[in-house]
């Protein structure tokens, strides 16, 4: 293995890596989209089905044209933040980007007046490859407020409501713990700090959250003021836009409606049991008679240290997507042989991982930072499961039907992660290696699919109580809280008392125009459960339908992608589905006492 096989070759990407001529590109970019502008401001409420097919087609020729340079100079930038070069070109793209967004505006804007006048058109035969695109537009017409209303709106957030969460950040990111390590105290930022919560030192782990906790509830006040303001404004925006409840905005964002909503939320409340039921075989793995909340996610005591080379990583995540279809093994495969991963740990490369697919070369490219452990290939296997379903993807859609919401954007990299863990549990050699297997998907299927449930009660919680015209001071934020995550832990985990903090470090609170971020996790997670059970049932023959539906991108609304499955995500016997997944996990575990 050469060093080089862990670093990406974005050359592939452009024509030419030669800086000037990048420029060069991105300035006829800007100058394209003008030219579009001049072509179309003003006239697209002029224009028939053919028309309306003309500009779309316009606008995702365009899309593929540019797409490489801009991806380009961010993926540079997000391999090494300290390099000039990148750094600069990172800051022309944005620049370009900008400008074409605000050149390009109004492109939705008229098509959403167009389709409001005449919704005929969104079933004209034209334009069937675009109907679930204009339909997701025509959604939005009857929230959108008049143009000089939308831009003051844009205008008074920067400074207004978005501040709160720029505060926020900022004040993680300045802020420093102390906290004795070994014997010794070191003063760590709090991204460092946070590392604790995952160590094997069960002290360590209970200590880092009580020094974080503590220090946040600290700041009550502020966090209190930020939370208030940013919810009150969304309770405001929902009149002013005629939203009906407040997690309209959301659904029409992540093209979901409500009925299928309350049946996933509805499903969880009933099956806390289930979850709680793990939470307490947990703690007898870990010797304990109940588990803090410092345990919860944390690695099992006996786990076995496991370490994995790049070469062994590739070949354990190509046979485990070879095993369900040779198709997806084989771009998989391809991935590494295109060196279009990442791996390698440096200075200056952005933490986390990520997979930027790559529409125009129908391919992908994922950034991580490999360093051999389980969680690394789960990484791997994760990122390359976003990859193969933006093979398929590329393959069949258009740009404008990749615009995939995070309920369906997961599918193809959570179910890459079960196609791994069956590949791992088969090759299991000892006891405890198939226990640190099993715990960590149902420590991720736990978070993802309970705790952020409880993140649902209390944000729609904080609403009604606002609704109700009581006032949100730090201590009754605290107590909604606490309500919240009771109803999905009951009495299975002991919590510190500053716990009961824990919202003010969620980032997604205080995004303004950003309200339930959280149940598309559940979604998700909840949603390939119950995709991988069926596959475990149907055998094959599932395998067609699974790449159909990772093939069909944006084109078609969840519901309709479910439904070509014989799904009905509408039904809690669909999600009762996942709940069987992950139950017939729990009994692995329990197998192994
Ligand atoms: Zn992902």
């Amino acid at each position: 293995m050469t060093e080089d096989e862990m670093i990406w070759d974005l050359s592939q990407m452009v024509e030419s890596t030669d800086p000037t001529s990048i420029q060069k590109k991105l300035e006829s970019m800007i100058v394209e989209a003008e030219k579009v502008r001049d072509k179309y401001h003003g006239k697209i409420g002029g224009l028939d089905a053919k028309g309306v097919l003309q500009l779309l087609e316009m606008k995702d020729a365009y899309t593929l044209k540019f797409e490489g340079v801009v991806k380009y100079c961010r993926l540079m930038y997000s391999a090494n933040s300290t390099d000039t070069v990148a750094k600069q070109l990172n800051d022309a793209a944005r620049r370009a980007y900008m400008k074409v967004g605000q050149a390009l505006a109004f492109v939705d804007i008229e098509l959403g007046k167009l389709l409001a006048k005449d919704p005929s058109l969104v079933a004209d035969p034209v334009l069937a490859e675009y109907r679930h695109y204009l339909e997701r537009v025509l959604r939005k017409v009857p929230h959108m407020l008049s143009e000089p209303e939308e831009r003051l709106i844009i205008m008074k957030d920067k400074n207004g409501i978005a501040a709160w969460e720029m505060l926020q950040s900022d004040w993680l990111s300045t802020r420093t713990f102390d906290i004795e390590i070994e014997g010794k105290t070191k003063t760590l930022p709090y991204g460092e700090i946070i590392g604790l919560y995952q160590s094997p030192n069960r002290d360590l782990r209970k200590q880092a959250n009580q020094i974080v906790y503590e220090n946040l509830g600290k700041d009550e006040i502020i966090w209190a003021s930020a939370i208030r303001a940013v919810c009150e404004d969304h309770i405001q925006m929902c009149k002013l836009r005629k939203y009906p409840i407040s997690m309209t905005q959301s659904l029409i964002a992540n093209d979901v409606d409500r009925q299928t909503i309350d049946s996933l939320m509805h499903t969880i409340e009933k099956n806390v049991s289930l979850y709680q039921r793990y939470l307490r075989l947990k703690a007898k793995l870990m010797g304990l008679d109940r588990l803090a909340n410092y345990d919860v996610v944390a690695p099992l005591p006996n786990a076995p240290e496991m370490d994995y080379s790049w070469g062994q990583s590739h070949s354990e995540i190509v046979d485990a997507y070879m095993g369900f279809d040779e198709q997806m093994g084989g771009w998989v495969d391809e991935m590494f042989e295109r060196r279009h991963i990442d791996g390698e740990v440096r200075k200056g490369k952005s933490s986390g991982a990520f997979c930027s697919s790559w529409m125009a070369g129908k391919s992908a490219y994922i950034l991580q930072s490999f360093n051999k452990k389980m969680g690394d290939v789960y990484t791997q296997a994760h990122e390359l499961g976003h990859a193969a379903h933006a093979y398929l993807g590329s393959r069949a859609q258009k740009p404008s039907n990749l615009e995939v919401g995070s309920c369906i954007a997961e599918t193809g990299s959570i179910f890459g992660e079960l196609l791994l863990t069956e590949r791992l549990l088969s090759k299991a050699k000892t006891k405890e290696e198939k226990q640190a297997i099993i715990a960590n998907v149902l420590d991720e299927f736990g978070m993802a699919a309970f705790q952020v449930s409880a993140r649902v009660f209390f944000e729609q919680s904080m609403y009604d109580t606002i609704k109700r015209g009581e006032f949100l001071d730090g201590e009754t934020v605290a107590k909604l809280w606490v309500t919240a995550r009771d109803r999905i832990y009951g009495d299975s985990v002991d919590w510190l008392g500053v716990m009961k903090w824990e919202w003010t470090m969620k980032i997604h609170y205080y995004i303004a125009n950003y309200r339930f971020y959280n149940y598309p996790y559940v979604f998700a997670q909840l949603f390939v459960f119950a995709l991988y059970k069926l596959y475990k049932e149907q055998d094959k023959s599932f395998v067609p339908k699974f790449k159909r539906l990772l093939a069909a991108g944006s084109s078609k609304a969840p519901r309709e992608l479910a439904a070509e499955l014989g799904l009905d995500i509408t039904d809690e016997r669909f999600w009762e589905k996942g709940m069987k997944q992950a139950e017939e996990f729990i009994d692995m575990l329990e197998d192994t006492l």
